[in-house]
């Protein structure tokens, strides 16, 4: 049995910087990926249009110097090839791959209270011990299809945005179908457009969208980012978001209307997430607020959408704008323009079963070469809730977070010791720039560690009364925000998931805002981490090299 003294299951964006971290104090650690390589969600969502909404040099790690200054980033929202090659850069590098496994699912995890060590069992049949369990799974790394017959009998080629195939897909002159108009529906929509033979959407409910303006990046441009580095990772770390967007400081009522009107036509032609986070911060909480913007982008989509009926089909009814994550667009409304391009209401018409040769809605059957599942995620907890996580007593997490989930600071969870989540459910990441979020919960949990490690601990687990007040805090926050009405992965909402239907709100991320979780973390290490029991137990953990390292068996 091989014995590690941390294992890191993920090999993300949050994984790569963990493993970094583990490897710079001489710890003993593997990463556990699923994916046949590392990149998380630059490695599997390959489809057409896959990009950021981030600006790319805000999504950058920030930790090196070196890196920041000889990585040229192409365009202000880099798309998966580039973000994928980036994150290999960072691995190489950083010499971080010999600590990773690949094709290694993980199934289950499960705390000996008596050894006090982790058991994890890997797909192949391997067994692995550690003694702590870093979970950096991706909170968007769990695809959902929809709950509709036939899938496995169409003849024709079918995929998941998430499973994109690695070789390129030819689409010239094919019948082509995507069923769902999320976050990924409308990138890949913008892209295929005018290279399929003829295009039709199925749409149960649109999303607000707005422009990503997207732009290459110059040597020059360049040049000037990387002076500016400083300066763009203090934005970031000041704004609610972690984003280079900063909310308008003034009172949505105290200017006028034309006022209002005026930042919006700007906003909405410039670069990025400012049209939703450089906005007033009232659109957020207050209804009235929040319908003038949404009758204000409406009128954008009105302009762009030639056919009135197809404009109107688009425009969301059931939540208003910005109360979730906006899907950023590119060519997205102007589709819808063309003659190959064509929408299906599935509200209206709902779909009845996938057929051998397309799919059948209650008014008639389509037929199709392609089906494209753009159908999203089990999000936040859905890779969580996949491994069979069980801590003190047998409990298991998916029973523990069945029906709303609770978390101390969104990266530990009572009654399952020695377990780290980075960039967990109710943690800093979610609703933010993740990877500014990430830097934030792996440099957390890290100086947590080499606490633990320093004071010759070897067990910690937070107390349930410091679960709960933090869950009480991420619950409270919802109160506020308009958000808590919305149909979305911000309030559990999935209806491809069982149990995860409308009326079962999940307090999923926390919305506090990036200073103020910064804030609140910051303080409980300053404070010696009172709210987690630190004991001893089990074999004795391995000492930090500079005080001799404790030999380990790997066999
Ligand atoms: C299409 C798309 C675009 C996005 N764009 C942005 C953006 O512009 N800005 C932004 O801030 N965020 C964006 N996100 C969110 C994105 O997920 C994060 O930015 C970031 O990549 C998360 O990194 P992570 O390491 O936490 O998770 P992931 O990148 O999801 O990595 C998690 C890894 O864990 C592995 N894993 C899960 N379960 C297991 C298991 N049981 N065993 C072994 N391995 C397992 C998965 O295979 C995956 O490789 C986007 C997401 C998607 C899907």
């Amino acid at each position: 049995m091989t014995h590690y003294e941390a294992i890191v299951i993920g090999a993300g964006v949050a994984g790569i910087y963990q493993i970094k971290r583990l490897a710079d104090l001489g710890i003993e650690a593997t990463v556990l990926e699923a994916g046949g390589d590392l990149g998380g969600t630059w490695y599997w969502n390959r489809y057409p249009g896959a990009r950021f909404d981030s600006e790319s040099y805000t999504y950058g790690y920030s930790f090196s110097r070196d890196l920041l200054d000889e990585w040229h980033w192409k365009e202000h929202f880099s798309g998966q090839p580039e973000n994928l090659r980036y994150l290999n850069h960072v691995a190489a590098k950083f010499g971080l791959r010999k600590y990773m496994q690949f094709n290694c699912r993980v199934d289950a995890a499960h705390y000996d209270e008596a050894q006090n060590l982790w058991r994890v069992r890997v797909g192949d049949g391997r067994e692995l011990t550690c003694r702590f369990l870093i979970l950096t799974l991706g909170l968007l790394s769990m695809p959902t299809l929809p709950r509709v017959e036939g899938i496995e009998s169409f003849k024709g080629r079918s995929f998941h945005t998430f499973h994109w195939p690695q070789e390129p897909v030819d689409m010239t002159g094919k019948r082509v179908a995507v069923i769902g108009t999320g976050a990924t529906g409308i990138q890949v929509i913008g892209e295929i457009a005018d290279k399929v033979g003829d295009l039709t959407v199925f749409q149960r409910r649109p999303n607000w969208s707005a422009p990503l303006n997207n732009a290459p990046i110059s040597e020059a441009e360049m040049a000037d980012i990387r002076r500016r580095y400083d300066e763009i990772f203090a934005a970031c770390a000041r704004s609610p978001g972690g984003f280079v967007h900063e909310p308008d400081r003034r009172g949505f009522y105290e200017v006028s209307r034309e006022e209002r009107l005026a930042l919006w036509d700007k906003l909405y032609d410039e670069p990025g997430f400012g049209i939703w986070l450089a906005n007033f911060r009232e659109i957020f909480m207050d209804e009235k607020a929040n319908a003038e913007i949404s009758e204000y982008i409406a009128d954008r989509i009105r302009r762009r959408v030639k056919d009135p009926k197809i404009a109107e089909k688009l425009i969301p009814r059931d939540h208003g704008f910005g109360v979730q994550r906006v899907p950023m667009e590119t060519r997205y409304f102007e589709a819808y323009n063309q003659p190959n391009v064509h929408l299906v209401d599935i509200s209206e018409t709902p779909l009845v079963r996938i057929t051998e040769t397309g799919l059948r809605t209650t008014e008639r059957d389509y037929e199709f070469d392609i089906i494209v599942y753009a159908t999203g995620f089990d999000a936040i907890t859905g890779a969580f809730d996949k491994i069979d996580i069980r801590g003190v007593g047998g409990e298991a997490l998916a029973d523990k977070w069945r029906t709303t989930i609770s978390t101390y600071l969104g990266m530990m969870v009572h009654g399952f010791p020695n377990m780290l989540m980075p960039a967990g459910p109710q943690s800093g990441s979610a609703s933010t720039n993740y990877p500014r979020g990430i830097e934030t919960g792996v440099n957390w949990c890290t100086d947590f560690l080499e606490h633990v490690w320093a004071k010759g601990y070897t067990r910690f687990e937070a107390t349930e009364a410091a679960e709960k007040r933090w869950t009480d805090h991420v619950t409270g926050m919802y109160a506020m925000m308009l958000m808590r009405k919305a149909k979305s992965w911000f309030t559990g909402y999935n209806s491809n998931v069982p149990g995860h239907e409308q009326g079962t709100i999940r307090y999923l991320v926390y919305n506090g805002g990036a200073p103020k979780y910064v804030g609140i973390i910051n303080a409980a290490a300053a404070n010696g981490y009172t709210d987690v029991v630190l004991g001893t137990g089990g074999a004795s953990s391995q000492a930090l090299p500079d005080r001799e390292p404790l030999a380990r068996s790997s066999s």
